[in-house]
């Protein structure tokens, strides 16, 4: 399995001449699971590439990882509470597998104050992702989901691995069972709802990546009326909320009536570099509940208790630095540089004459090259740029004909992209 910047996806290793098999079959749903496909491509692409032009300084800005310092004020807490372990009075062992109290508090006062999320709606996790697939397990595999097309590929990856979709047809590039709905330029990114049939679960992201997309308040109510109405639950992964700058909600339960058809998943991930420290949350309203009455909160409650054993201490002393007022002060700093760093890029593409999207609400530029495939323009950029880029097809076929680039990386490397870019395309 491969990790990077969210895709993720199953590398079918070429099949070796087997000396001995045991009588395992393999999961069919895995085997659906098309292989070796993005990230695994692009790092293929990459290293080729580097072979044939030993001497070039690649820049990346394809992965979406973030790559500035923790500050000291949220490390140093960390730091803190590890050698704490080394003391009779500071080691503690197994926690509660909900999360500390005081960062349950702590994410609730600062992120939902006044939207009615109490502390126990609150599941502290080692990420987003991680969420994503065990909420996939709470619903099962008799459930039908919905995602934006472009999106994010853990939500069509989990749904396709336990159990929830057809295969893969290539003709249209999309997996049986899964509601695809379209978000482009031509719909401001936001799916025509009266045409979008009825699913159970709905996955929605805002901003959004790829594209960078916020869905603004009117929008969003419309989305959480279209879920009641159908009786439909919405997951929605906030993870890039820190970077809104137009005023739109950056929680769904800005909307009223949100807590009885919504989840909301998030992390610490691109708000405080914590991609590999590990943590995220994901809020879970005791008002949400199965069309028995059945509350979710205690399935996923009973899923965290099975699957997981609760975020690593010290990662949560570092959450619960994050939000202290210094915390707060300095993530926000980090999250303007990459703010800055964004703009550098869509200065850089509108300069050019390009269409582009995102950016204002996300770390995330949406570039169209009209009547291109995706592939191909991430391979010009690569050969004559030596910059790696994201080929939009890889987050749905609705993102055939654009590029994802990631606003994660030094100013310097940005204002090289940025210099290499204009002389290739003006
Ligand atoms: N959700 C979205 C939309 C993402 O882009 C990412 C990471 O790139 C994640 C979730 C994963 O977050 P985490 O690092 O908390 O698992």
């Amino acid at each position: 399995v491969c990790k990077r910047s969210g895709l993720i996806r199953s590398i079918a290793e070429p099949m070796e001449k087997t000396v001995y098999t045991t009588k395992v079959l393999r999961n069919g749903n895995i085997a659906k699971l098309q292989a070796g496909y993005l990230f695994p491509e692009i790092g293929r692409r990459r290293s080729a590439h580097m072979q044939k032009y030993p001497d070039a300084n690649v820049i990346s800005l394809g992965i979406g990882d973030t790559t500035e310092p923790i500050p000291e004020v949220i490390t140093s807490a960390m730091a803190q509470r590890a050698q704490a372990l080394s003391t009779i009075e500071g080691y503690s062992g197994y926690g509660a597998e909900q999360g500390e109290k005081v960062l349950r508090a702590a994410l609730a006062r600062t992120f939902y104050g006044d939207f009615g999320i109490k502390d126990t709606d609150i599941f502290v996790s080692d990420g987003a992702k991680c969420d994503i697939s065990r909420l996939q397990l709470v619903f099962g595999s008799n459930v039908t989901i919905a995602v934006q097309d472009p999106s994010y590929p853990a939500y069509v990856d989990s749904s396709v691995i336990v159990g929830q979709t057809g295969s893969f047809e290539k003709d249209v590039q999309k997996y049986g069972k899964i509601e695809y709905m379209k978000c482009l330029p031509e719909n401001d990114f936001f799916p025509d709802l009266l045409s979008v049939p009825r699913t159970d679960i709905i996955f929605f992201c805002s901003p959004n990546n790829p594209t960078g997309a916020a869905a603004t308040r009117k929008q969003m109510k419309e989305l959480v009326a279209f879920a009641k109405a159908n009786g439909s639950i919405i997951i929605y992964d906030s993870a890039y909320a820190i970077y809104m700058s137009d005023d739109n909600p950056k929680s769904i339960y800005e909307i009223p009536g949100a807590r009885e058809v919504a989840i909301e998943t998030a992390s610490f991930s691109k708000y405080a570099g914590f991609t590999g420290v590990r943590l995220g949350w994901t809020v879970v309203p005791d008002e949400l509940r199965f069309s028995d009455g059945f509350p979710v909160a205690n399935d996923f409650n009973r899923i965290m208790c099975t699957c997981f054993n609760g975020a690593s201490n010290i990662a949560q002393a570092g959450g619960l630095a994050c939000l202290s007022p210094e915390g707060l002060k300095a993530m926000y700093g980090v999250v303007e540089f990459y703010k800055e760093n964004t703009k550098i890029i869509v200065d850089t593409f509108t300069s050019l004459g390009f269409q582009v999207y995102g950016g204002r609400n996300a770390p995330y530029v949406w570039v169209r090259f009209p009547g291109r495939k995706s592939w191909d323009i991430f391979a010009e950029i690569l050969e004559k740029a030596h910059i790696v880029t994201t080929p939009g097809s890889g987050f749905g076929p609705g993102g055939e004909g654009f590029i994802r680039v990631s606003a994660f990386g030094h100013r310097e490397n940005i204002v090289e992209a940025a210099r290499r870019l204009k002389s290739l395309y003006k």
